[in-house]
């Protein structure tokens, strides 16, 4: 039988941290904290499988609203109160919990089952008028905006107005009387602005909450959240039903988060945040300051506050216990949520934090350096992707900057950029290509496009837990947040930045690892890698068995491909070396040769260019194979397009405009992809070919003559059969017998002659390709291309529809796809093994420095794979991954 609720309770608990996919994260790390004895508000989750059914048909089935009614009844129970009793009533708060973490983007209620009868008997209960009144002035505030979905800022609107009228800022300020009276005046305004009454029977409050978590899984900033993270819209979310604990009980209660390591640098000390008197979501919302819980939690803005550790030390005391046990127990970094209710601490939350690259880099290894976990896992801990964050600038020390205020370092990285007030604005400018920075007096899940479009996020309110925050630490983005000094006026877009006044238009730059806020652009320094970061890569490449190449073109990024531990290149584009301004002309004379000789006179102006940039690769490579691809776009990408830039040229060159414009028309393609492009050219035009092998070779013998060592690689581009690569083949081995008899010391060089796998027909034919070829590179960018007959210019202009509604669930041009154009790889791997037993195996298309594809790459034995130069650490920790993950 199906089961669709589980209790949890220190009497009774149903599930466990295993049951994630059905309890969602805060279910089932509800029921583990309530099996190893931590003090948790009893409750129960209702699961995610339930989600799904409803959202079939947008109603609770019977069988599960029976199974909620007996849940409810148990908990009851337990707790000798109920739901909706004049004398003796339950409040339970109602919350969401997807599976994989999605901060902020779903729904919650809290103080739910208070109405007009029952907050008389809180009242009486507790002797504390005002604490009742509270409770039900934020339930109504919250269930009106989660529930009954009217706009939040009607009745923020009204309770400002009420403050102000009253002459005072904090909630804390008002009596039971005043906040009697807001609860009044909740009331009316719901009825004459949204004609909404507020529902005073608590069963009928319960029934439509639930409704509205499970309706919250497909609200626009969860979906949109989902597809940001790459998490599928067909989990659900759980929902969990739990009798409430006050944090706003008074002077000894309390709220608060904090995490058992710092989720910004990884250091090993405990942080967090809190409030007094408080619930839950005045932590995150930001819209008190919130203070530190102990002396390490201290920073700039909240220093004059007063710890929890000296207000309230005992149970100080208990959490200190707890975050050890919790750590300890989970074998990493917790978040945990927690309440203080006179003095006593409950747990609300626990999970694996979120954390910066940095931090997650440290934590991995600080946790194996302390024992707590194995090599393997700390390489598996850290999501590849994530190192780019690594990789991000910061402000350059010592120039001119001009500092306007600090505030916290939320989200580490630098950006400049103009300034964007609301989201729509960062989307806007963000279209059409411009930086900008978002600067917002606290951000909230509506901004979440605003916040993917802007290159780092500004806020004058919120602390470290803050929405801001988390989520921009999450995206990789630079954040400042709770920059006090900043006053923002949204309405006349302008803001107070310290004492300067800056409008729309102006450009700032902040300074996410340190907080700092600046004016205009400031340059910024490359990062520097922590020595964390560098043990990690050296773990991984234990476990590694794939090697990593790069694909660069230039002395310059070879060198830096290499200091982040590239094993070879796997691909040097030679067209780029065409495009210099130098060089660029005697392509063109080239292109409008119209004889051989006249060709070749034009291609040995271009030979020792090509030389040089060779020797520079192999010098920096120090006999790092090196795989050299012969040109391979089509003719027409050397021309200029523009009708000034073909008068010149005719100039230049000494021709009438109208030849160069006939000439252009002459190359002109249909399909210039699928035209007179790679080994095409080679065959037509083999003297490109020839000088390109002159230059290769040429600069290999001034190495082996300098004493370097050299292993150079010559790759040819688009073979679609076994002809065409035994003719291409014919040029370059001729080529080099000519040259040896002048540099007889070729022989003493080990090269290998090989080809690019890019057209379905050559991953077909590669058993009889193979016999002739030392090595296969897989050019996936154009396999993808010619697999899918998408083009890969084009593909733009309707992948996203695909995406969106399912039909392709990934770009295949960033991720590869398995089924088909992995089908050819694989195929391909196994057929050209076949028909040569010492063949070697790679990939050089984009996809050699995406994880998902690396997984791939080693499942099918590939020998390396090859990417960008700042990819090389994301490969080589992928690369680690998979292979662990498959051993
Ligand atoms: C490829 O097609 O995958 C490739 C690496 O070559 P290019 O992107 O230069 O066409
Ligand atoms: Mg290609």
């Amino acid at each position: 039988m199906d089961k669709w609720t589980y209790f949890f309770s220190r009497e009774k608990t149903d599930g466990g941290k295993e049951l994630k996919g059905l309890l969602g994260g805060k279910g089932a790390n509800l029921a583990e904290m309530c099996s190893i004895g931590l003090n948790v508000p009893p409750g129960f989750t209702i699961t995610t499988e339930a989600c799904l059914r409803f959202q079939l048909t947008g109603e609770i089935p019977e069988e599960i609203k029976t199974e909620i009614s007996s849940s409810l009844h148990n908990l009851e129970e337990l707790t000798g109160k109920r739901l909706g009793d004049d004398n003796n009533p339950l409040l339970v708060s109602v919350r969401s919990g997807a599976a994989i973490s999605m901060p902020g983007m779903m729904d919650t209620v809290l103080n739910l089952g208070i109405n007009d009868q029952v907050v008389e008997s809180i009242s009486n209960a507790t002797g504390s008028p005002r604490f009742a009144w509270d409770s039900y002035r934020r339930f109504i505030e919250m269930y009106s905006d989660v529930v009954l979905g009217v706009n939040n800022s009607i009745l923020s609107v009204c309770f400002e107005d009420f403050k102000a009228d009253k002459g005072v800022t904090e909630d804390t300020d008002l009596s039971a009387e005043d906040l009697k009276k807001v609860v009044k005046l909740f009331k009316q305004t719901l009825l004459q602005e949204s004609g909404v009454t507020f529902p005073n029977d608590p069963k009928k409050q319960l029934w439509l909450a639930i409704e509205a978590v499970f309706k919250s899984w497909s609200n626009p900033r969860a979906i949109k959240y989902r597809e940001l993270n790459d998490i599928s819209h067909s989990l659900g979310t759980a929902v969990n039903v739990q009798s409430m604990v006050f944090g706003n009980y008074g002077d000894e209660s309390a709220t608060g988060v904090c995490f058992t390591r710092d989720p910004s640098s990884g250091e090993k000390k405990f942080f967090g945040e809190y409030l007094i008197n408080a619930q839950g979501e005045d932590v995150v919302a930001g819209t008190r300051t919130p203070c530190p819980i102990n002396k390490d939690s201290k920073n700039g803005s909240n220093m004059e506050l007063p710890t929890l550790e000296e207000l309230l030390p005992e149970a100080y005391g208990k959490l200190v216990d707890v975050y050890q046990k919790l750590e300890a127990h989970y074998h990493d970094m917790q978040d945990i949520e927690f309440t203080i209710e006179r003095g006593e601490l409950f747990l609300l939350q626990t999970r694996n934090g979120k954390r910066t690259a940095v931090a997650a880099i440290k934590i991995s290894m600080d946790l194996l350096k302390e024992g707590i976990i194995s090599e393997k896992d700390a390489i598996l801990r850290v999501d590849p992707n994530s190192l780019n964050q690594l990789l991000h600038p910061k402000i350059n020390p010592g120039v001119n900057e001009v500092f306007l205020a600090s505030g916290l370092p939320a989200s580490p990285g630098a950006a400049s950029g103009i300034l964007a007030f609301t989201a729509e604005e960062a989307v806007e400018l963000g279209e059409r290509g411009l930086s900008c920075i978002l600067v917002r007096q606290e951000t909230s899940p509506e901004d979440i496009a605003g916040m993917v479009s802007s290159a780092g996020i500004l806020t004058s309110r919120g602390g470290m837990t803050s929405h801001a925050a988390v989520v921009a630490r999450g995206m990789g983005k630079p954040c400042v947040a709770g920059c006090s000094s900043a006053t923002i006026h949204e309405e006349s877009k302008t803001v107070f930045i310290g004492d300067q006044e800056l409008k729309a238009g102006d450009q700032i730059t902040i300074e996410g690892s340190s907080g700092k806020v600046y004016l205009g652009e400031v340059p910024t320094e490359e990062a520097k890698l922590t020595p964390e970061f560098n043990e990690l890569m050296s773990l991984a490449d234990k476990f590694r068995k794939m090697r990593v190449r790069t694909n660069a073109d230039t002395p310059k990024d070879v060198l830096k491909a290499l200091e982040f531990g590239a094993e070879g290149i796997g691909l040097c584009r030679t067209e780029h070396m065409f495009f210099d301004a130098e060089r660029i002309l005697a392509v063109r004379e080239m292109i409008f040769a119209n004889n051989l000789q006249d060709r070749k006179n034009a291609l040995e102006k271009i030979l020792p260019f090509q030389k040089e940039d060779f020797f520079g690769i192999f010098k920096a490579l120090k006999g790092l194979p090196c795989n050299i691809r012969l040109l391979d776009p089509p003719l027409h990408e050397f021309l200029p397009s523009l009708e000034k830039d073909q008068k010149h040229l005719a100039v230049q060159i000494n021709v009438e405009h109208l030849e160069v414009k006939n000439r252009m028309e002459n190359l002109e393609e249909f399909n210039p992809m699928l035209g007179h492009r790679g080994c095409r050219l080679g065959i037509t035009y083999p003297e490109i070919y020839q000088i390109q092998t002159r230059a290769i070779m040429e600069a290999a013998i001034d190495c082996h003559k300098a004493g370097i060592n050299v292993s150079p690689e010559i790759m040819v581009p688009l073979i679609a059969s076994e002809e065409e690569f035994i003719e291409v083949k014919k040029i370059i081995l001729d080529e080099i017998s000519i040259l040896t008899k002048k540099f007889p010391e070729i022989s003493d060089i080990e090269y290998k002659i090989g080809t690019m796998i890019e057209i379905p027909r050559a991953a077909i034919l590669a058993k009889k390709i193979a016999n002739d070829s030392d090595f296969f590179s897989f050019g996936t960018n154009d396999l993808t291309q010619t697999a899918y007959g998408i083009s890969r210019d084009d593909g733009g202009k309707f992948l996203p529809s695909y995406i969106e509604r399912e039909i392709s669930p990934k770009d295949p041009f960033a991720h590869l796809d398995r089924d088909g154009v992995g089908f050819l790889v694989k195929l391909a791997t196994d057929e050209g093994r076949a028909g040569n037993s010492d063949l070697h195996v790679g990939i050089c298309g984009e996809h050699g420095g995406d994880p998902e594809s690396i997984e791939f790459c080693q499942e099918i034995g590939l020998e390396y794979i090859s990417c960008s130069p700042f990819r090389v650490p994301v490969a080589r920790l992928a690369a680690a991954q998979s292979a662990i993950k498959l051993c």
